[in-house]
Parts: structure tokens; sequence; C-alpha cells
């Protein structure tokens, strides 16, 4: 018995040191023919299993007799395991060859077996979804191959007439298993090795970094692809055995030589060393390689390429540099907040545009902060009447709205702001000094007014001319007309003026003109009433919503205001001065059909007051389509 077991263990030796050889094979393969397939590996993968598994038919062990037991199982598992579908079908293709090729009893027994095993690797190959197998993966092929030759050894019919269950049924699932899991461990450590291996290698030739080794002479021992770069190796290959004598100024090679050869007698490290090759500056960083016995045999190195980050950081400080400059040198307040709403900067100008509020506008605040001291202090001309607390919120959220703004300040100065908010969600604010020109507008605005009402007034009595009359009528008989409302007309004429004008002088009679307009301006009431100066020496007064009995009455005012000032006209029969009034009162669609038609019957009325003997005022009934003809 103990020599059955000692032929199971060449057994189990031969299918380890098998999957061992093709283990390091594919690496060793893989590291050749970087750019083959999957499909290449697998079916290769499945020559090498089944391989294995024919070997192991071969040396199989006659456990009792006719009873042989090998371990072809292992390897199928394992292919199906690690190789995939490709794999599994190239092993167990040749397991069946052989099987074939032996032929004899239980053939096709020992055929459904084959494929059971690979069904059970390729099951949990295919739950894997193409990540690296696991230990569990492991355990689950080994426990399902332990199954399914459990079961077959009972189920199928030759095996189990055989009676090979009880021949050599434990040694048969054990030995297997025990191959596959061993033999999956070879390769999963292999796998993995391989894995991080492969990670290094990449990191190694794709850092953007220079990585280089050294021997204790300095010279290169191997370098990543970026460093051949630098120096226009062609390759890293080309660099292997050389020396920075080679490919820099011998100077400076000399300096990084000595530095090297310090460190590694002194055991001591080089952390961040600034060197400058090929116009490029570079930080560099190195430590001593050592053998086994702890001796320094040579260095590691990494040096980074800080040219880009060199330039750009002397780049930013010059545009830093410049750009206070101009922030100083500008007469406009400028200021940048956050997307968080806090003052990230600003200059000296944007304080002294708001002095109250100035302690509060520095970096780090926020605008509600500002905003709450403006409101404190009463820095604003116009602060709202409601809550204080909405204002400063309603103004902190308006910051990151672009928008212009004038504000006026406690002082009657004034600013404009400007707020413009970037891509990114920052804030800019230009704040520009506007006092002057709003000083400036509200002059020009005063003197635009004082000059329309000097357009608009008679220059010798004050009271409107005849053009701004005629603008005010055609304006109050469109709206009387629309709302229905009346509109009334006197029209007021100096009786014998030529005769006063002959007896006391020109000028005499322009203070006679003044003097009557003051007893026009005196006789109206309402706020909307008006006089004007129609021409010569006759004046004109309208009523908006003025119906005939209010045009009597200020006619009458009017008459009784010239009494009271007895202006004495001796030219008169009545010897002192008088007017003549015609009165008319427009309302409706006559109107609105012809409002100058209103005018011409107030005209009429005066011709009647006229011919009545002077001195009293006449009316006429305006009605559209009559005209003054009818005097
Ligand atoms: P009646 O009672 O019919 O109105 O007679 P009247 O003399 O007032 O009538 P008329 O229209 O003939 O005379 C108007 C005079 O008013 C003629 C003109 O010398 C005078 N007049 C017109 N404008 C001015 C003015 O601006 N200043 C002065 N002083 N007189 C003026
Ligand atoms: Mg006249
Ligand atoms: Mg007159």
């Amino acid at each position: 018995m103990t020599g059955m077991w000692d032929q199971y263990a060449g057994n189990i030796a031969f299918v380890g040191m098998a999957i061992a050889i093709w283990a390091h094979l594919s690496i060793w393969f893989g590291r050749k023919s970087a750019q083959r397939t999957r499909t290449y590996f697998s079916v290769m993968f499945g020559l090498a299993a089944g391989t294995t598994a024919i070997g192991s038919i071969l040396l199989a062990v006659e456990a009792s007799p006719g009873i042989f037991v090998d371990l072809r199982h292992a390897p199928l598992a394992l292919a199906a395991l690690f190789g995939g579908p490709a794999a599994a079908l190239v092993s167990g293709a040749m397991v069946v060859a052989m099987r074939v090729w032996v032929g004899g009893a239980g053939m096709f027994d020992g055929l459904a077996t084959v494929a059971m095993i690979a069904a059970i690797g390729l099951a949990v190959n295919t739950g894997m979804r193409k990540r690296q197998p696991r230990i569990l993966d492991l355990f689950l092929t080994t426990a399902g191959l332990g199954a399914v030759l459990a079961v077959a050894l009972m189920v199928l019919p030759t095996i189990a007439a055989a009676d090979l269950l009880r021949l050599a049924g434990p040694e048969l699932i054990l030995l297997n298993c025990g191959a596959t899991f061993l033999g999956g461990l070879i390769l999963f450590m292999t796998r993995r090795t391989e894995l991080e291996r492969s990670i290094l290698e990449t990191a190694f030739s794709q850092s953007p970094d220079f990585i280089y080794v050294k021997d204790r002479n300095s010279r290169f021992l191997t370098v990543n692809d970026n460093m051949a770069k630098l120096y226009d190796a062609g390759s890293a290959g080309a660099l292997v055995g050389r020396s920075d004598f080679d490919v820099m100024p011998r100077g400076q090679a000399e300096q990084i030589f000595l530095a090297e050869q310090e460190m590694m007698r002194a055991g001591g490290q080089i952390v961040d060393s600034f060197e400058q090759i090929n116009q490029r500056f570079l930080l560099a960083s190195k430590v001593p390689l050592r053998d086994r016995e702890g001796r320094i045999v040579g260095l590691a190195g990494v040096t980074r390429d800080i040219t880009e980050r060199t330039t750009l950081e002397n780049e930013l400080r010059e545009s830093k540099n410049l750009l206070a400059l101009a922030m100083a040198g500008m007469s406009d307040g400028f200021a940048m907040f956050g997307r968080d709403g806090r003052l990230i900067f600003c200059n000296e100008q944007y304080r002294a545009a708001f002095p109250l509020s100035a302690d509060t506008r520095v970096p780090g605040m926020h605008m509600r902060d500002i905003l709450r001291r403006v409101a404190e202090t009463r820095e604003r001309a116009q602060l709202p009447e409601g809550s204080v607390e909405d204002w400063i919120n309603a103004g902190a959220d308006a910051l990151h709205t672009s928008k212009d703004e004038e504000v006026e300040l406690y002082n009657g100065d004034w600013r404009s702001i400007r707020t413009r908010q970037t891509d990114d969600g920052t804030v800019m604010i230009v704040v520009s000094d506007i006092t002057a020109n709003k000083h400036a507008e509200t002059a020009l605005r005063i003197a635009a007014e004082q000059l329309r009402n000097l357009a608009d007034t008679d220059g010798l009595t004050g009271v409107l001319n005849r053009r701004a009359f005629d603008e005010a009528f055609l304006r109050e008989a469109a709206s009387s007309a629309r709302d229905g409302t009346p509109l009334s007309v006197l029209m007021i004429d100096i009786d014998w003026f030529k005769a006063y004008n002959d007896t006391y002088g020109h000028p005499a009679g322009d203070e006679c003109l003044r003097q009557v307009s003051r007893c026009l301006l005196d006789g109206i009431r309402r706020s909307g009433d008006l006089v004007a100066r129609y021409g010569g020496e006759e004046f004109v007064v309208l009523l908006p919503a003025g119906d005939a009995r209010q045009a009597r009455m200020v006619a009458d005012q009017v008459s009784a205001r010239l009494v009271e000032r007895a202006l004495v006209h001796s030219g008169s029969p009545l010897g002192h001065l008088t007017v003549s009034i015609g009165m008319a009162t427009g309302q409706g669609p006559a109107l609105r059909a012809n409002s100058s038609l209103l005018l011409a019957t107030a005209d009429g009325a005066l011709y009647d007051a006229k011919a009545q003997g002077r001195n009293r005022a006449a009316e006429r009934e305006f009605v559209s389509g009559s005209t003054a003809l009818a005097g």
C-alpha cells in the first residue's frame, strides 16, 4: 500500500511541476508576445493542460488489478477555470482523443466525466465575469470537481459496475481535488505576481517622472522611457551602461556625480535637489540601493520635471504683480466676491467709495455683513421703510446677477455699481464715483425745465403764451371729449385799448396788460384752469371740466378784480379800464368732432359782448356744425 501512495505522490509531483512550468512559461511567453490575443493564450493554455493530463494518464497508478487512478481531471478543471472556453475545449479534446485511442470499456462514461469537469471549471470562470480569479473561485472549482467525481463513480453505469467507488474512489477524488487546489494555487500566485509586476512596469515606463537606477559608479542600470526621451537616447536600453558624463556638459555631470557618490558613501538621501538639464528645470530625489548584506550597490532616483510649473509660477507672479499695480492705479473701486458671497479681493478705492462701511469691506466678509453695516450706518440715502433684514437678504441674493445700479449716499454723493458674474460663479464689482455727473445731470434738468417754462410763457405778462395755449387746448379738448366732461373757454379783450396806448403811452399800455393778466389769474379757482395771452391785448382762459356756470363765475370774478383795481382810462367812455368776455362751453361728441370750433364760438361770443356795448360777458351756445358765422 505504501508503494502505491509513493506512486500517487509521484503523479501529483508531475502534475504540480507541469503546472509550475506552464505558469512560468506563460509569463515568459506573455512578455515576448504582448500583442497576441486572449484566445491565443487560451489555446496555448489548453495545449499545456491537455499535455499535463495526458502525462498523468500515462503515469496512471494501478490501485487494484485493472483499476487505474490518474490526475487527468485536475489540469482539465484548471484549464477551464483560468483559460476559459478555448482552453477547456483544447485540453478536453486532447484528453478525449487519448481516451478514444486507448479504447476499452467505459469509454463513454470516461468522456462524460471529462465533459462534466470542464463544465464545472467553465461555470466558475463564467461567474468571474472577466475579473481575475480569486481563492474562492478555486475552492468552488475544487469542491465542484470532487462532487462531480463522486457522482460519476456512483451513477455512470460501467464505472459503477466496476465497483470503482469502493476499490479506488477516495484516492481518485482526494488526489484530483488536491492536485486541482495545489495547481490552482500555483497559477493563482503566478497570476498575481505577474499582475503586480505589470502594474509596476507600467508605472515605471509610463510615469511622467524620470525614473532610473544607477550602479555604484553612477552608471545607468535601467531607466524609463521618459528618461531616454530627456536625453534624446532613442530607447531606454541605449542609456544602460552610460553615465551622466555621456549625456550632459562635464561640469554639470561632475556636480551630480560627486553628490551621488557622497550620498552612497554616507548612506544618506538626496531630496528635491535642483538640476537643470537641456533647458528644463528638474527636482531630483535619490536613495541608495543595498544588497542583501546591506552594502550600498547603487542608487534609485526619481526626477520630476518642474519646467512648466516654474514657468507658470513665474508668469503667475508677474501677472499678479501687474494686476495689483493696475488695481492700485485705477480710479474705480474694484471688488471680487466668491460663489459663497464672500469678498475675495478689493482695492483701496473700493473701500474708500463707501466710507461708512469700509471697515466691513475686507476679504472673507460676507455681502450680508457689509449690507448690514450699510443699513446700520445709514450709508445709503434711500434705505427701505420695511424690514432691514429683508433688504439685506434681497441684496445678498442679488449679488449673483449681473446689473448696473446708481445709488445715492448719505452725503449726497453718488456711486455707480456695475456687477458682473463670471462663468465660474465669481462676481466682479466695479464702483465709480458719479457724483459730479449726477450733479451736472440735475443742473441740466433744472435748466431744461427753466428753458421749457421760458418757451411756454409770455415774456410781458408771465402767463402762458399762444403756443403753449394751443398745445394745452388740444390736450384738454381731447381728454374732455374722451371723458365726456365739459370744457369752457373765455376770450377776453381789453376795451378801447388803442385809446389807452394813445393816452398813456405804450409802456403804460404794457403795464396795463400785466394788471389785466393778474386779474385773470386771480379770477380762476381750480388747479387745472389756465390763463394765456392769445395775442395783442387779447387773453384766453381755459377751464377743463368747467361747465357754463363755472365759466360765468370766472368771468364775474375777473370783472370784480378789475373793478377792485380801478384802473383809470380817460380814453374810455366808462372812465376806467374794462374788458369784454366771450364764453363757450363744449362737451361730448360735438367737442370730439370739431374742437377748434369751440374757440371760434367763444370768439363769436366776444364779438357779441363788444357789439352789446363792451364791459360785459356774452355767451354763445356751442353746437357742432354751427359756427361763429352765426354772429
Ligand atoms: P376795442 O374796444 O374794440 O377792443 O378797441 P381797441 O382799441 O381795444 O381795439 P384794437 O384791436 O383796434 O386795438 C388794439 C390795440 O392794442 C392796438 C395795439 O396798439 C395795442 N396793443 C397790442 N399789443 C400791445 C402791446 O403789447 N403793448 C401795448 N402797449 N399795446 C398793444
Ligand atoms: Mg383786440
Ligand atoms: Mg380791444
